[in-house]
């Protein structure tokens, strides 16, 4: 199987998704509130801290670190 890859936000996660800071020097605050909510559109991939291409629909949004494949709003529901 070459697909085994994580996806940008499989646990562990290394990096902050909305900061990409190294989890271990992000401050506990730094989430913002609507993120936890999961409202929020993750900016960097928490495998490599890579900018992901964030497109943001009506009804969720979808990102996409080069490295890691795309997550999107819609599959995470569905978990
Ligand atoms: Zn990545």
């Amino acid at each position: 199987m070459i697909d085994t890859v994580p996806g940008p936000l499989a646990e562990p996660c290394r990096f902050g998704v909305y900061t990409g800071l190294e989890l271990e020097l992000q401050a506990p605050d730094a989430i913002p509130p609507a993120a936890r909510l999961g409202l929020e559109p993750p900016r960097f991939c928490g495998q490599c801290g890579r900018r992901m291409v964030v497109q943001v629909r009506p009804d969720g949004w979808s990102a996409r670190c080069s490295r890691h494949g795309t997550v999107d709003s819609a599959e995470l529901g569905r978990r």
